[in-house]
């Protein structure tokens, strides 16, 4: 364990927090504590060596811990930032030495998932609040973090029923000190919004590179070489995580198979449309879409 000394200008939120799993949104809410004052002491934990040792080396870490004990020995708040297929486990495993008051948290792209995975090994007398930033980029890693990630985006976080208010009111003051504006909702709500918003285009995305790729390995094509813009962001969507993606497929199964359903729905009405010449069709549902953009962009989150 090493530790540095982190100097605080605000009162901070909480003393200590710890983070589990020290990737892109580990590394991230990690400089946004340090930068913000958002905590006196962050300690963090990875499972590899590889990463614990780029993670010394990046010095974001308070504390540096080989094992989920003496991360969260003493934290006020835990944040798990594995994928959502590891959160489970990372609950089991530090349920005996949480701190009676504690909040537990994560930052996984499922929420029911979470729920049913994490929430039977919480200890009665800490409380859990499932949580989603909607930030992050195509890049992983300890490396890929920055302190601005959260900086004008939404957090969801999804409070149990029964939950105590003031846990959350206190986790809420800890994401907006990190730039963030919340939305309460609860689980299942967000896994069907976020299977359209996010789970279905990345699938899409996912699919539309390999048939490219498998494209041109059979004729020869130079896809890559002429790939146009509207390509070029997909490819960029299509480099993200792969054992994240597989994990928020594998959990959120149900809304996205429902989702892809109306999206086959939708793309057969197109496809009609195209084959038979219907212009109004096509031109109704590209200016129908337009809107969509416009108004991401006024809400600042383009
Ligand atoms: P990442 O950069 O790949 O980092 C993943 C972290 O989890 C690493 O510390 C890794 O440890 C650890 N980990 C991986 N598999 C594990 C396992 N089986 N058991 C224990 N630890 C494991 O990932 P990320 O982008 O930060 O994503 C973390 C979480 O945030 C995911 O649940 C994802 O759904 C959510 N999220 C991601 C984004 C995004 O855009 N990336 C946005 C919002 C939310 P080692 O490196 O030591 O193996």
């Amino acid at each position: 364990m090493s530790t540095q000394d982190n100097t605080l200008t605000n009162e901070p939120v909480f003393e200590r927090i710890a983070l589990i799993g020290g990737g892109l949104i580990g590394s991230s809410l990690a400089w946004a504590s340090r930068k913000k004052g958002l905590a006196r002491h962050v300690a963090v934990t990875s499972r590899s060596e590889a990463t614990r040792q780029r993670i010394a080396e990046l010095g974001f870490a308070d504390s540096l811990h080989e094992d989920i004990k003496g991360a969260v020995t003493g934290a006020e708040l835990v944040i798990v930032c594995t994928p959502v297929g590891a959160c489970g486990a990372a609950a089991e495993a530090m349920a005996p030495y949480l701190k009676p008051g504690a909040i537990v948290t994560d930052v996984g792209s499922v929420k029911q998932a979470v729920v049913r995975d994490m929430g039977p090994h919480i200890p009665e007398g800490v409380h859990f609040i499932p949580g989603h930033p909607i930030a992050g980029t195509e890049h992983s890693g300890p490396d890929a973090g920055f302190a601005e990630l959260f900086e004008g985006r939404w957090c969801i976080l999804t409070p149990l029923p029964g939950g105590d208010p003031a846990a959350t009111a206190k986790l809420r003051r800890f994401w907006e000190g990190a730039g963030s504006m919340i939305e309460e909702m609860d689980a299942e709500h967000h896994d069907k919004v976020l299977a359209i918003t996010s789970h279905l285009p990345h699938l899409i995305a996912y699919t539309i590179v390999g048939t490219a790729v498998g494209l041109e390995e059979s004729t020869k094509n130079e896809v890559i070489k002429f790939s146009a813009s509207g390509f070029r962001d997909f490819t960029r969507i299509a480099a993200s995580d792969p054992v994240m993606w597989r994990d928020i497929f594998l959990n959120n199964r149900e809304a996205v198979l429902e989702m892809l359903q109306r999206f086959s729905e939708d793309i057969t009405h197109l496809q009609r449309a195209i084959r038979w010449g219907e212009a109004d069709t096509l031109e109704q549902m590209f200016t129908r879409t337009r809107a969509i953009r416009r108004g991401i962009i006024e809400a600042k989150q383009a």
